[in-house]
């Protein structure tokens, strides 16, 4: 039928409804320019499908108008869109639809679903856009219209989930069934492991002391601890379960779940190689971390003193100063220790003398000359250890009766500035988007933002591990002093001396004399 034709018959014209709806972006829009602009464009939305109703032999006698209503929002009701649907069904005032795209009459599956029923029940009915080519009578144009209309709506999501930044929806995130159910938890995710949450929570207590990340791979492998393989490591590696490796019991211990904070990581950190440093992914809101629905193995500050102590190992093997293969960890005053002549540090090395009547051996400090030492010092260790461990705890114990009061920390004091950067962030973009500033100045002033944010939630991290660290550290010390390994003593040894001086002892056998042996106390 051609236009003419369909002029001089106007009677036997197809009665449609035409339904309009102006794009979620500029409907949320204000002022007059914008009101404006959303007029014209159901304007011309309409002048469009006017044509092509005509076209078809048909015409618009109803026009269903949802402007300002999102299709995205599963909680609004498009008043305009539901009193379509049946006028559809019913076939009577209306014998079929006309719409501009796809994406204006439906963005949820549920919608887009409403629409498809009712042209499966009846193919007579008409349904065309005017862009994007969907004829809602065929199966090919509703299976179409339903991937249009989705795929729109995924976008929007996507858009919106990216503005909202974080917010909602990430408390299921820590209870995901599809992962791995985490170290520590029942297969709930929400409640403790009795076993596994007790290890895990005495591991991370005993990091800020000294204790070593590889002492404790080596504890939770004597007692069967396996690193939990994903569906995808399995089908990857064919291997079920393996032996936890360093990172993987790093990565353990510094997540932040284990103090109760919900985390986000960006798909795109998921993706690499390297495991992400979990510390940094957690979610704040006002200036303070969100808490998770799961129990806490820990509290903040004890998970705070374990990552920052971690931190500081990493930092340090970065600069060099602490090798992690040192034979320093297997002899107390290794490094030290000093020689009283020159002060060249003593060296541990292991000795074994035969004499008439006995085999003695064992291991003693000296002064070497071929490291560059005077050579002027040898002394048994045993002796010296005990006499500096037991004047280090006498020194604690009389600390503690000194000390007791206890400073106030208050690692809130930056909760403030981070809230007002979460708001300064989405001012940013708000800007961005009514285009009053470029997108290279939005990138240029949030980029500034995130740094800030990045070092003030560092310090709040510092200051709670400060806290634990004052609060239960001495007492701690001389209960479990007897249950360090060497290295935690070390590492405990070294925050207040600085030094053992060993003065040589002259020649032959004599008895271990005290006065020879001196200690320089951190100022
Ligand atoms: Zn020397």
């Amino acid at each position: 039928m051609t236009l003419q034709d369909a002029l001089t018959s106007a009677d036997e014209l197809i009665p449609v409804g035409a339904y309009l709806r102006v794009s979620e972006d500029k409907s949320q829009k204000s002022g007059a320019a914008d009101w404006r602009e959303a007029g014209e464009e159901v304007h011309s939305q309409l002048e469009e499908i006017h044509e092509l109703a005509a076209d078809h032999g048909c015409k618009v006698v109803a026009v269903y108008n949802d402007n300002n209503a999102p299709a995205t929002d599963p909680f609004i009701v498009r008043k305009d869109f539901e009193r379509l649907l049946p006028d559809l069904e019913s076939a009577t005032v209306i014998q079929g639809l006309f719409f501009y795209h796809s994406d204006r009459l439906a963005r949820l599956e549920y919608d887009a679903a409403r629409i498809n029923r009712i042209y499966q029940m009846n193919p007579d009915l008409i349904g065309l856009s005017t862009s994007g080519g969907v004829d809602l009578s065929t199966q090919e144009g509703r299976t179409m219209f339903m991937m249009q209309a989705t795929v729109g709506g995924m976008e929007v999501y996507n858009t919106k989930r990216r503005v909202v930044r974080k917010r909602k929806k990430l408390a299921v995130r820590g209870v995901m069934m599809g992962a791995p159910r985490p170290f520590g938890w029942s297969e709930d995710r929400l409640s403790l492991h009795p076993v596994e949450s007790e290890d895990l929570a005495n591991a991370i207590k005993a990091i800020p002391g000294g204790k070593k990340i590889g002492t404790i791979r080596k504890e939770w492998f004597a007692k069967g601890y396996m690193k939990k393989q994903t569906k995808k490591g399995l089908e990857k590696h064919g291997k079920r379960d393996m032996p936890m490796d360093h990172s993987a019991v790093e990565g353990i211990l510094t997540n932040p779940r284990n103090c109760g904070y919900m985390i986000h990581l960006p798909q795109s950190e998921r993706r690499g190689n390297n495991r992400p440093w979990l510390p940094d992914h957690v979610v704040y809101k006002d200036g303070k971390p969100v808490m998770g629905p799961w129990k806490p193995v820990v509290t903040p500050e004890e998970w705070a003193a374990c990552v920052e102590a971690i931190k500081e190992r990493k930092e340090k093997r970065s600069k060099g100063l602490d090798k992690p293969h040192e034979t320093s960890d297997k002899y107390l005053l290794s490094g030290i220790a000093r020689c009283g002549k020159c002060l060249f540090p003593l060296t541990a090395n292991w000795y074994s003398k035969q004499s008439s009547s006995y085999e003695r051996y064992g291991y003693r400090y000296a002064c070497l000359s071929n490291l560059g030492g005077c050579g002027g010092v040898t002394r048994v260790g045993p002796p010296i250890e005990d006499l500096v461990e037991a004047v280090f705890l006498e020194e604690v114990r009389r600390s503690l009766g000194a000390v007791v009061k206890e400073e106030d920390v208050d690692e809130t004091v930056h909760d403030e500035r981070l809230a007002e950067i979460d708001e300064e962030i989405e001012e940013v973009n708000r800007r961005r988007k009514e285009k009053r500033i470029t997108m290279t100045k939005a990138l240029d002033l949030i980029e500034e933002l995130e740094g800030e944010q990045v070092d003030l939630k560092e310090k709040r991290r510092k200051l709670t591990a400060s806290k634990v660290q004052r609060k239960t550290e001495y007492p701690t010390l001389l209960k479990e002093w007897e249950g360090y390994t060497i290295s935690e003593k070390k590492h405990r040894l070294r925050q207040d001396i600085r030094a053992v001086i060993v003065q040589p002892q002259g020649r032959g056998r004599q008895p271990f004399n005290p006065e020879l042996i001196g200690i320089e106390w951190v100022e």
